[in-house]
């Protein structure tokens, strides 16, 4: 495959954009190369500059579950937009996805709608910290809950990618109100409580993480932390915005049947256009400003275009419950598909998943936290990266992030990746 084109795109943007990327990921700096600028995608396929389709496993890192370009979302953006695009007062569209929303998401009585997965994390533990009047969060190692302060504490996603899990600019006075834990380590979230005694606000975690690739939580994980956290008077937070509208119809809480304090959204909720949300029971969503004392707001918040988008997309998987156990044997397939050709190739590695989200770990150790990540061969990965590529199939360019599997995917365009896999993997 060539990528003339995509070189020559990403040497202008170099000039104007840092990094001649909007989000650091998309650079290419861990696998090498140079990133594909894509033209246009429909369905399972992104197309590119150079006119290479690549079968996608990114999918926007989420949002496209049901593929790009999913008729119905498109069609309600075009004739919202030629209503107007934004107007920054209330609007009946609002009320009708935060409905549905509520009706689809177990134990939350209100939502509001904010422009990304980062604002909507943000704002859910400023909310946490002004509903228990304490200042301190836990947040786990690898986990990625945006790029705001609080969260770039050993951070997971593109921060760990480029080496900077704790980046420069934030204060140490807001760092310190961060407290670690390890992923899937009890005991290390009791000794915190214990060893901070009524200071700590909330629990944030991803209840399934996808930052660090994937990592399912231990059985009774996440029950054990809401235990810990009634016990001690802090919230739990679930970030399901790579698991919200996702593994279930009702996200993590559903599937696992754990009941979460406040829980954020992004990406499959925006339906491919801006959006992040966090929500919760009344008692706590009625501390939010207007009614209550804790402040949030966002000129763009709640836009008809990105609301008309989010609402196709939740009806669509609100009509069709089918659709998660859809992509759990599609993504289930490949997984057996790929253990088969790497084990054939004699290849150390872990296979990481949980329903649709899925990662390749090249090393042969249980991959279950932060530390046991990080243990990855990331020049077998960068050889599988640019193999696939060359194949045309489209991973993370990254070893710490999931792939996104979405319902636009065929057997056949399974079967494609399996046998792209069996080649690449000769290779390795
Ligand atoms: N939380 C999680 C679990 C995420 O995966 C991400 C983004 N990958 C975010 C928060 C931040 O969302 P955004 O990039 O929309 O700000």
């Amino acid at each position: 495959m060539l990528y003339q084109r995509s070189s020559q795109l990403f040497a202008e943007a170099e000039k104007v954009i840092p990094g001649g990327v909007n989000s650091p990921v998309r650079a290419f700096k861990s696998v090498g190369g140079t990133p594909i600028f894509v033209k246009e995608a429909k369905g399972a396929y992104l197309y590119d500059e150079d006119g290479n389709r690549l079968v996608d496993y990114i999918n926007s890192w989420g949002p496209m579950i049901l593929g790009h370009a999913y008729e119905p979302v498109v069609n309600a953006v075009i004739e919202r937009a030629k209503k107007g695009t934004s107007f920054g007062t209330p609007t009946a569209l609002e009320t009708e996805i935060a409905e549905l929303a509520v009706s689809m998401v177990p134990n939350i009585d209100k939502i509001r709608f904010v422009n990304s997965g980062t604002e909507a994390c943000m704002s859910a533990v400023r909310l946490a910290r002004g509903y228990t009047k304490r200042e301190k969060i836990i947040k786990f190692a690898g986990c990625y809950h945006g790029h705001s302060d609080s969260f770039l504490i050993q951070a997971g996603s593109g921060a760990v990618t480029f080496g900077s899990p704790n980046s420069p600019g934030v204060t140490q006075g807001t760092a310190k109100d961060t407290l670690l834990a390890t992923y899937n380590d009890l005991q290390n979230v009791k000794d915190l409580f214990e060893a901070n005694k009524d200071e700590i606000a909330a629990i944030i975690i991803e209840p399934v993480a996808g930052n660090m690739g994937c990592i399912p939580p231990a059985e009774g994980f996440l029950q054990a932390l809401r235990e810990v956290c009634d016990a001690n008077g802090a919230l739990l937070i679930f970030d399901e915005v790579m698991t919200g509208f996702r593994l279930a119809k009702g996200g993590a809480q559903q599937l696992f049947g754990v009941r979460a304090d406040i829980v954020t959204f992004g990406k499959v909720i925006g339906g491919g256009l801006p959006v992040g949300a966090f929500a919760g029971r009344n008692e706590i969503m009625n501390y939010l400003a207007p009614v209550g004392p804790v402040y949030q707001a966002g000129t763009l918040s709640g836009n008809p275009l990105a609301m008309a988008a989010g609402l196709e997309m939740l009806k669509a998987l609100n009509s069709d419950e089918a659709i998660f156990s859809r992509l759990e044997e599609k993504t289930a397939y490949l997984e057996k598909g790929i253990r088969e050709k790497l084990t054939t190739a004699n290849l150390t590695y872990t296979i990481n998943r949980r329903g649709s989200m899925i990662s390749v770990h090249f090393d042969a150790n249980p991959v279950t936290d932060f530390k046991t990540a990080a243990n990855g061969d990331n020049e077998t990965f960068k050889k599988f990266f640019h193999g696939l590529l060359k194949e045309g199939v489209y991973i993370a360019p990254s070893a710490y992030e999931t792939w996104f599997i979405t319902d636009a995917l065929t057997y056949d365009d399974l079967d494609f990746t399996i046998n792209a896999i069996e080649k690449v993997a000769k290779e390795l």
